[in-house]
């Protein structure tokens, strides 16, 4: 039986390179609260995806709750983001006490349509929050102009997008605060992690604050807060993995430029890919498989689940259409959100994953094509 092979296998830095970096925490005993790994990890972090400012965190899903509390946004306040995102987007949202307005994307990278941005405002709108899905920037010009004309904070949820350039700027620049996620299903990781990058400067001490129980010194507690911070060894797994992540993506790159060529020409396969001015990280290797394909997405997941390959439905159902969700946000028209949810395919994509199987997995698919119809 061959191994099995999943949408993704996180990457590990060599055993000695972690224990070395470890070591010292048996000498000192500082194992969280910000200690010497945390502030070399932060500082590092900060320089590599060019941002001004940025505060580390526990995980991405605490990063956005603490990005969401850090803007002070008005309790009720409406919050225009994309229904094809990963649950934590919208679940930051609602524990915030604000409320989901789902905008439509666009099928050529499946971020948020910026063109339908502006009929979504109203006078609760207190914020927008984009995610540029599958490291795909989003048209941050024109929501930079939006968010300018009608006075609103833009936060991204860029927890796809670690590594990712934009006419030389890091994704993180953009808009007021971006959220990035190191857990070990991304690509680049810390076992479990996240960070806020921002510009305004006062939200170093605000994040610091909130993350840290609202505490400021040994007896005063001056606000409500949450345990997010990132403890020492996550911080020494991303420090290990930040000095190989430029070979993790060279890597990355291989596998996906291998499907690129097996798959880009085949009628009714789609490829879901960034704008070209931006730089790309191989985090995933999102396909659509339309009609002229003659089999369905599911087919083709079935199939290749049957031969030990585990894609992803990478995003269905939409985040609007959970259980949790469903019918109780407004209720907004989201066509290309659904088409593209009903047939999205994520493939296995990591440094790792070998191009006799890419081409194996691509066979596989391509076996599928029209046999939809005989099934
Ligand atoms: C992974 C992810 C998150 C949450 O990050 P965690 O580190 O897993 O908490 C949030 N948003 C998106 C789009 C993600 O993919």
């Amino acid at each position: 039986m061959r191994e099995e092979i999943f949408v993704t296998r996180a990457s590990l830095p060599p055993m000695e390179e972690y224990i070395e970096k470890i070591r010292p925490l048996w000498e000192s005993r500082w194992l969280t609260n910000m200690g010497d790994l945390h502030q070399e990890f932060e500082e590092r972090l900060r320089q590599y995806l060019r941002v001004d400012g940025l505060s580390l965190m526990v995980n991405g899903h605490m990063s956005l709750e603490m990005a969401l509390s850090a803007m002070k946004l008005p309790r009720g306040g409406e919050i225009i983001t994309t229904p094809f995102t990963f649950i934590s987007t919208i679940h930051a949202i609602l524990r915030n006490g604000l409320v989901p307005v789902f905008c439509d994307v666009k099928l050529s990278d499946l971020t948020m349509d910026e063109e339908k941005i502006e009929a979504l405002v109203t006078e609760r709108t207190a914020a927008i929050l984009p995610v540029h899905v599958y490291g795909n920037v989003c048209g941050v010009e024109r929501i930079q102009q939006l968010a300018d004309k009608y006075n609103l904070p833009v936060i991204y949820d860029a927890a796809h997008a670690f590594g990712v350039t934009h006419q030389g700027r890091g994704i993180g620049s953009f808009g007021d605060v971006s959220v990035f996620s190191f857990h070990a299903t991304k690509v680049f990781h810390s076992i479990e992690g996240g960070a806020v990058a921002f510009h305004n400067p006062d939200l170093y001490r605000t994040l610091y604050n909130l993350k840290n129980f609202g505490i400021r010194s040994e007896e005063v507690v001056a606000e409500v807060g949450a345990n997010a911070k990132m403890n020492e060894f996550c911080a020494a797994m991303g420090l290990c993995n930040l000095d190989h992540i430029g070979e993790e993506r060279e890597k990355r790159k291989r596998v996906a430029e291998k499907y690129q060529e097996l798959l880009a020409d085949c009628p009714g396969i789609r490829m879901v890919r960034g704008r070209e001015d931006a730089t790309r990280n191989y985090a995933y290797f999102p396909i659509l498989i339309e009609e002229d394909f003659g089999c369905t997405r599911d087919q083709v997941y079935d199939a290749l689940g049957r031969q030990g390959i585990h894609g992803r439905k990478y995003f269905y159902p939409l985040a609007s259409d959970q259980a949790c969700f469903r019918n109780k946000y407004h209720d907004v028209e989201l066509p290309t959100a659904r088409y593209a949810s009903d047939r999205i395919l994520v493939l296995p994509l990591y440094g790792e994953l070998e191009l006799g199987d890419v081409e194996r997995i691509a066979g596989i698919l391509m076996e599928q094509r029209g046999k939809g119809a005989r099934e």
